[in-house]
């Protein structure tokens, strides 16, 4: 026996719907953990830190959207430094991921206060025994400036990006503004 031709219709279109509709509930299921542990972290953080140790906030300069290779367009800040000076967490968190990129070199992925993935790029090296999972308070090493992946031509520098964990997908955003309204010193570590 044959459906009636109105309901074949219906079952259609929901196929439709939920194919066309994919972006919008693909993302939140494979990255549903992100999602849980970011809910943990949705208060905006009240206070950060500079995440180079030592630098000036008043040096900090926002080249948010500046043209980069490849039609890209700047997502974050350089903050440049001496090869080997502290990176630390700009604010309380956890390490979400540590590892290697061909743009970012060795990249450290920490989610934190806000709902937002702090992504430290460029590292000389990792902050000795860092390790997913782990928590950061505010100030607590990361690694070293320096110019692994597309920086090897330029001098050393972090470059610290802010990308808001959104119910579809990661939204990135300037970070010197919000930097620069909670900044406070990162502490000089003995
Ligand atoms: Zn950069």
């Amino acid at each position: 026996m044959r459906a009636p031709r109105t309901r074949r219709h219906r079952w259609w279109l929901l196929v439709v719907v939920v194919v066309a509709s994919a972006p919008l509930w693909t993302w939140p299921l494979r990255h549903a953990p992100l999602l849980w542990s970011a809910f943990t972290y949705r208060r905006p953080p009240t206070q950060m830190v500079v995440p180079v140790q030592g630098l000036e906030p008043s040096r900090l300069i926002s080249t948010w959207h500046a043209p980069r290779s490849g039609g890209r367009r700047h997502e974050g800040a350089d903050l440049f430094a001496r090869r080997g000076t502290p990176v630390v967490s700009a604010v309380n968190g956890q390490v979400w991921r540590v590892g290697h990129d061909s743009l970012g070199g060795q990249v450290v992925w920490v989610l934190g206060e806000g709902r937002t993935l702090y992504y430290y790029a460029h590292l000389d090296a990792f902050a000795e025994g860092l390790a997913v999972g782990q928590h950061l308070e505010r100030g607590a090493p990361i690694g070293f400036v320096g110019n692994t992946g597309n920086a090897r031509t330029t001098p050393p520098h972090l470059h610290f990006g802010m990308y808001r964990v959104g119910l579809t997908g990661l939204h990135p955003r300037d970070p010197v503004p919000p930097l620069k309204r909670r900044v406070a010193m990162a502490p000089a570590r003995g």
